[in-house]
């Protein structure tokens, strides 16, 4: 596993310390590379200023050592005493993961000892772990159990600016527990301009600024807008591979999917340049890659060949890799939306801000000058993209958060200390939602059933249909659904080369019911292999994504355990399973209406059966789905069959008979126009 060694030529050069060892070297190579980091010079400053502050607002450019240093001086300079922890949060899963495991190894120790990283289901740490990195959404939940984080010294939320949902709710609750625990360091790290907004929302706590490095940046712009991103991304890339020197390069997608086809085309395309030009490497990054494949972005580029990372959101601030001289901005991100008017929850790819297309271009200008490629107008930058991205608490629905804040003893949700208060209506729905999934009562104090729901790390609608599947005696099936859920897009594969092979695999899964019971035979198929890759092979199943499934079931099955749910199975009769989804989902129903196109039974907004699911051509009358995708059009994606029937049983005060009629256009159209109108 050779270490970037960045700027740091002389090292490389063998002959000269032919006695060292392999690891004696690597361990030189680190210490250089930490000496090389912008904040090296500022180790000491930025100690006595911890030392003399509570609070400390950290604003430092991407790539100047925050997350992999911070932690480790705190250690060195004893906040780790007497077992106390070091936390540090951040929004992403494979920012923790990547980010623990370097620090572990600048630290010679093994991942999982004194360094650790905790993220939804999965925990990398120990009794021994001082230093542990941990998603925003993890410390959420650590609250439940440690309300004042008694265990840590110093807590760093790192990466504010990013406001995902989960870090703006730290931001309330960590202010809340400084006032009371005085010898708790507070750390709030930022890359960008936020900090005075940080500083005034912490009593003014003082700001230190790490001046960073950065080499100019040339910005290009298309001439016209580009009909299709990602062929424009390849064409890009063998352009700049073709004529400029060499240079790593890296391009931001929004997602697996996109990644992968702009990989195969490269893959094409390079195959027929042949020897004509250099190595062309090409290395993905996204938040479910396996962790081996992460570790190869930061090695290091050998001489001759150019490294391209095909990369989402996340080597916008949350990684850095070194090396880069190029990069290639298509101006999108993939965003979670909610409409609190419809209620309906919808991951899109929209447009980014200019604050992150400035993000963006910045990582072309750390080692050297750099260029910049933007697939879009130099019009629509200016006059298109919003300055700054909306905070994700003002756009998503907040059920989750409003149940931990509530588990947490925290009643009045409307006057918590927000930095930015999400809309109001947001709230009252996320109230509402609980209270018809019985979580709260008619006073909105949590009720026996939201404490155990808050106990399981998934969303209201999830922890329900899992407590559910206990009085419909189905857990053993339940819990293997959700996990599979938990992965649920990439399960199946479907190579460019053999697309009818794979569709015909997928449809001898199909069972009847729909979507969730074909995951399911799926999951218990492959079980009765023994979890075999072979299997997986042969049937176009990705055998890393049912490890995962495999995995993440193990973990609710624990949690499960902890608040007493039995597991059992009920295999006979699949309409107990159907009914214990439908406890948890019953606000994703629809209702078959004209030319095959759904409504949504409460708001009557028009959706489709995604053209993946197994009920594409059966069109039953009333389903449950998972949820909803905008491509094309709305797409319900995961879709079951149920009897509306079921909704009076599950969910008797949300709905009321009368909208459940079963009636359909063709035979009465008068009770559906009448019903309509009620709903609308
Ligand atoms: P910041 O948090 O200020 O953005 P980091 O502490 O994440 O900065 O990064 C500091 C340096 O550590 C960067 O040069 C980065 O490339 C390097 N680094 C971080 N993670 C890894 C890793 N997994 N492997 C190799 N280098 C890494
Ligand atoms: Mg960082």
């Amino acid at each position: 596993n050779p270490i970037n060694i960045s700027g740091t030529p002389g090292i490389e050069d063998e002959d000269k310390k032919p006695q060292l060892t392999e690891k004696q070297k690597r361990k030189m190579n680190i210490e250089e590379t930490k000496k090389s980091l912008p904040i090296y010079k500022y180790r000491d400053e930025l100690l006595r200023a911890i030392e003399d502050h509570q609070v400390l607002i950290i604003e430092g450019e991407t790539g100047s050592g925050k997350t992999t240093q911070i932690p480790q001086y705190l250690h060195e300079a004893g906040y780790t005493k007497d077992k106390k922890k070091i936390g540090c949060t951040q929004p992403r899963r494979v920012a923790a993961m990547s980010v623990a495991a370097r620090v572990a190894e600048e630290m010679s120790i093994k991942l999982g000892n004194e360094v650790g990283y905790s993220i939804r289901f999965e925990d990398c740490t120990s009794e021994r772990t001082i230093i542990k990195y941990m998603t925003d959404g993890t410390l959420h939940r650590e609250f439940l159990s440690e309300p004042d984080l008694e265990s840590y010294s110093v807590m760093i939320i790192d990466e504010a600016h990013e406001r995902t949902l989960h870090t703006d709710i730290l931001f309330g609750l960590v202010k809340d527990i400084a006032r009371f625990r005085k010898d708790l360091k507070l750390l709030i790290s930022s890359a960008t301009l936020d900090a005075a907004k940080f500083s005034e929302f912490f009593d003014d706590a003082p700001i230190f600024r790490i001046p960073g490095r950065r080499f100019p940046v040339n910005i290009y712009y298309s001439q016209a807008p580009e009909a299709d991103y990602v062929s424009a991304c390849v064409q890009t890339i063998l352009q700049i591979h073709v004529t400029q020197p060499l240079g790593d390069c890296l391009v931001f997608l929004t997602g697996q999917e996109e990644i992968e086809t702009c990989h195969e085309l490269l893959q094409e395309r390079t195959k027929k340049l042949g020897s004509l030009v250099k190595e062309l490497i090409v290395l993905p990054v996204y938040a479910n890659l396996p962790t081996d494949m992460q570790a190869k972005i930061f090695e290091r580029t050998p001489p001759n060949a150019r490294k391209v990372v095909l990369a989402t959101n996340i080597a916008e601030t949350s990684l850095t890799i070194d090396n880069i001289i190029y990069v290639i901005d298509p101006g999108f991100c993939k965003q979670n939306s909610y409409n609190p008017r419809t209620s309906m929850e919808t991951l899109t790819i929209v447009p980014i801000s200019k604050a992150s297309a400035n993000q963006r271009a910045g990582r072309a200008g750390r080692v050297a000058a750099g260029k910049c490629f933007r697939l879009y107008t130099a019009w629509v930058y200016k006059n298109e993209l919003e300055d700054n991205p909306v905070p994700e608490i003002q756009r998503v629905n907040l059920g989750n958060v409003v149940l931990i804040l509530k588990a947490l003893g925290i009643n009045n949700i409307i006057n918590f200390d927000f930095l930015d208060p999400p809309p109001h209506e947001s709230l009252v729905i996320a109230l509402e939602q609980l209270y018809a999934l019985g979580a709260l009562n008619h006073h909105g104090d949590l009720t026996k059933l939201g404490r155990r729901m808050a106990e399981l790390p998934v969303d209201p609608m999830m922890s329900k249909m899992l407590l559910a599947s206990e009085k419909y005696k189905c857990s053993e099936e339940i819990v293997s659904i959700s996990a599979m859920l938990n992965v649920n897009s990439s399960i199946f594969y479907r190579p460019k080369d053999k697309q009818i092979h794979a569709d015909t695999a997928r449809k001898n899964f199909h069972v009847p019911g729909g979507d969730h019971l074909m995951l399911l035979n799926v999951y218990n198929q492959w079980a009765e292999t023994d979890f075999s890759i072979q299997w997986c092979y042969e049937n176009f199943i990705q055998y890393r994504s049912m490890k995962r499934a495999r995995d993440v079931r193990d973990q609710l099955v624990n949690l499960l355990g902890r608040v007493e749910v039995d597991l059992v199975s009920n295999i006979s009769d699949n309409v107990n399973i159907r009914k214990a989804i439908t406890a948890g989902f019953f606000y994703h129903v629809a209702k078959l209406s004209k030319g095959g196109s759904y409504k949504t039974v409460k708001h009557n907004q028009t959706v489709e059966i995604h053209p993946s699911s197994s009920l594409r051509e059966a069109l039953p009358r009333w389903v449950i789905y998972h949820e909803l995708v905008f491509t094309t059009k709305e797409y319900m994606r995961q879709t079951t069959e149920i009897e509306s029937k079921w909704l009076l049983e599950v969910a008797p005060h949300y709905y009321k008979s009368k909208e459940l009629e079963d009636s359909t256009n063709t035979k009465m159209p008068k009770t559906v126009g009448k019903a309509n109108s009620e709903l609308g």
